[in-house]
């Protein structure tokens, strides 16, 4: 059993993340600023620590609780914000992450994994589903945020000794998921169908994305604590779904009676996305269990018991 030190594990992500650590019998504590995460997401098996990521407080705090593995998913993760303010967009997720990386030195922690993503670093010129060898051409400062940790990540390898582990996420939807990150939609419009409310697809809706479901997330990450090299891989099902089968899939799960409703589409918005994932298949043993009818079935039934 590790001591394991994660970053974000109040929000989406970080919290199942927490979640599944604490079941396995690690011991855990979270740092998370509640920017977007919430409190009681946070398990209460894990010690809970209320800190910026670019605070001393949460430098200090790693010298202190001596984590053995840091699992690293604080992060500002709107692509729209970042698109408006990028200098924002890298004091968090550029200098945030450096912050911790330093004092991850420090302690010599033995694993650092990296909530990165695949449906934000590719790009649109990337063959579809996108592979780990294909050229990163992030189209905003989020991705490229994620792609400088990614460089900075082999620099603490080579000359600390850090092991990383870069998991570049596909679109993340599951219960707890909000409104503001890459597979946002699915939150989006589970909430406006429950508020009885019609939600609105940008565009003409035929845009797709990478829709990976959160547990299959948690578990790339328990993988990825017991791969013993450094590497980047893919997390994702390379399965292409447009925007409008997400809604016509949960119009029927929330037994919505609105159709579709067309508005602009969004300047600069990726057409398609999908990520190749047979490295992480092959390296980390990881395959996606959960299909997409059941995943939102379970994020729609987790929305109305919230
Ligand atoms: P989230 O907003 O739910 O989680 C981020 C957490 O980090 C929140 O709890 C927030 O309060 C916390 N946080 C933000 N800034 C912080 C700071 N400066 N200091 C301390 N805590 C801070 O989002 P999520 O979807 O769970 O994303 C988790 C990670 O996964 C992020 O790094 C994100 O970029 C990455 N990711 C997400 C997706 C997706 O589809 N959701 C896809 C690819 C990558």
């Amino acid at each position: 059993m590790s001591r394991i030190l994660i970053t974000g594990g109040a929000g989406f992500i970080g919290s199942h993340v927490a979640d599944l650590l604490v079941v396995k019998g690690h011991d855990v504590a979270v740092v998370d600023n509640l920017s977007t995460g919430r409190r009681e997401f946070v398990p209460p098996e894990a010690q809970f620590f209320r800190y910026d990521i670019k605070s001393s407080h949460a430098s200090e705090l790693i010298l202190d609780w001596r984590p053995q593995i840091i699992i690293h998913h604080a992060a500002q993760m709107s692509v729209q914000v970042s698109l408006g303010n990028p200098v924002l967009d890298a004091q968090d997720n550029i200098l945030g992450s450096l912050n911790i990386l330093q004092a991850a030195t420090r302690v010599q922690v033995r694993k650092f994994i990296f909530a990165s993503t695949g449906g934000a670093m590719y790009g649109d010129a990337a063959p579809i589903p996108a592979r780990e060898k294909d050229t990163p051409r992030p189209e905003s400062p989020y991705g490229i945020a994620k792609m400088a940790v990614e460089h900075y990540l082999h620099f603490y390898h080579r000359q600390h000794g850090i092991v990383p582990v870069s998991l570049r996420y596909a679109n993340v939807y599951g219960p707890r998921q909000n409104g503001l990150g890459e597979a946002g939609v699915v939150a989006i419009f589970i909430e406006k169908f429950l508020q009885g409310q019609q939600p609105v697809i940008n565009g003409d809706g035929l845009q797709t994305r990478d829709f990976t479901y959160v547990g299959d997330i948690a578990a790339a990450n328990l993988l990825a604590l017991a791969y013993p090299e450094a590497g980047t891989f893919n997390i994702g099902t390379g399965r292409e779904t447009d925007i409008l089968t997400i809604y016509q899939h949960l119009q029927k799960l929330t037994a919505s009676p609105l159709g579709p409703q067309h508005g602009p589409a969004k300047p600069g918005e990726q057409r398609r996305s999908s990520l190749n994932a047979d490295l992480a298949r092959k390296k980390l043993g990881w395959e996606p269990q959960m299909n997409l009818e059941e995943g939102l079935a379970h994020t729609v039934a987790a929305f109305k018991h919230r």
